[in-house]
């Protein structure tokens, strides 16, 4: 698709450039239009302009962490139907059940596996109910 107005759109929160850069880079080969925050409040701003199909949010963030930041994406109605994944290098059981328990849609663990971080993306988009949109 060349559209651009086809383009899912996605807003990476991320504060290690090297993270950035390669899922930001992977997302734009695959078409996808991407925004992007390297902390909480500059993640929040870019939400009060733009409305995207999906949030990956870094759990480990400098001036507020991804748990925080998700919970304000949350009172704000405008955002209900975004998808917000957490993108964490926490890997245990514990921080596991905490993210579920916190109301993240999904979660990915970093280092990001590349071969499969698209097709992962594009699995939880279609995920997402059609009555959501
Ligand atoms: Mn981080």
């Amino acid at each position: 698709m060349t559209d651009n107005s086809q383009k899912k759109i996605i807003l990476v929160v991320e504060d290690n450039p090297l993270n950035m850069k390669l899922s930001g880079d992977l997302l734009e080969l695959n078409d996808f239009e991407v925004l992007k925050a390297s902390n909480g409040h500059s993640a929040l701003e870019a939400l009060k302009r733009n409305t995207p199909d999906l949030i990956l949010m870094d759990i480990g963030l400098q001036d507020m962490d991804g748990f925080e930041v998700y919970r304000k994406i949350r009172e704000d109605e405008r955002l209900n139907s975004v998808m917000v994944v957490a993108l964490t290098a926490l890997a245990m059981k514990e921080d596991e059940d905490k993210i579920k328990a916190a109301g993240f849609n999904f979660y990915i663990t970093k280092p990001i596996d590349t071969k499969n971080f698209i097709k992962t993306i594009k699995e939880i988009l279609s995920k997402v109910p059609s009555s959501f949109r």
